[in-house]
């Protein structure tokens, strides 16, 4: 058995319907999520130990030390590993609404209210081209939280931010309930964002 093993859902597969719906969480969940820690953990066996040996966040958070011939592999499936797993956990069952406290102010901060953060978060992921996730990050060299679009896999994570919110785009994330019309999935998508789970990342990120 590989070091990664698929992280449990916290909920189970129905938790979020209407808006998301039980066949595509169970899908995405045992098969996608699934494929990404077995590739990822094949990958780790033709690393070196000392790779071997260390955490997939510390590995993402310093991709450039993984060897050139297992580079993008791990960057492809460490980071779907570890995106999946954030982003199961980034929802729940009658989620959404707004958040409060020290997440409040620093959206607040960075985006001038949160109905502009939401406009920019949706309106950019919505156009983000192919396949990739929309993420709400902490920059620990500003001390402020940010919107980025990462492509296909890639982790926030290789580019020194730490996630907070994540958006999966991915036509396998909807494509099921929703077709072509990702600007319909992820407005139903705010009614599951687990607020507290966000919080709580931003404070450990501080
Ligand atoms: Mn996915």
């Amino acid at each position: 058995m590989g070091k990664y093993t698929l992280p449990e859902l916290p909920y189970a597969y129905d938790a979020l319907e209407p808006h998301i719906d039980a066949k595509t969480m169970e899908i995405h969940h045992t098969k996608h999520h699934q494929a990404y820690t077995d590739k990822l953990n094949a990958a780790l066996e033709k690393c070196s130990s000392d790779i071997q040996n260390k955490d997939i966040l510390e590995i993402l958070g310093n991709i450039d030390q993984v060897p050139e011939d297992q580079k993008g592999a791990i960057n492809f499936n460490g980071g779907g590993y570890d995106n999946h797993k954030l982003f199961w956990h980034n929802m729940k069952a009658n989620g959404g609404g707004e958040p409060g406290g020290a997440l409040a102010d620093a959206i607040n901060t960075s985006f001038g209210n949160f109905a502009d953060f939401k406009t920019k978060f949706s309106s950019t992921t919505a156009v983000l081209q192919g396949s990739g996730w929309g993420w709400l990050v902490y920059n620990p060299s500003s001390s402020k939280v940010e919107y980025t679009k990462m492509p296909n896999q890639t982790s926030p994570r290789t580019k020194g931010l730490v996630p907070l919110l994540g958006l999966d785009v991915w036509e396998h994330a909807y494509y099921l309930k929703y077709q072509n019309k990702r600007p319909d999935y992820i407005a139903a998508w705010w009614n599951v964002v687990n607020w507290d789970e966000v919080d709580s990342r931003l404070s450990k990120a501080k």
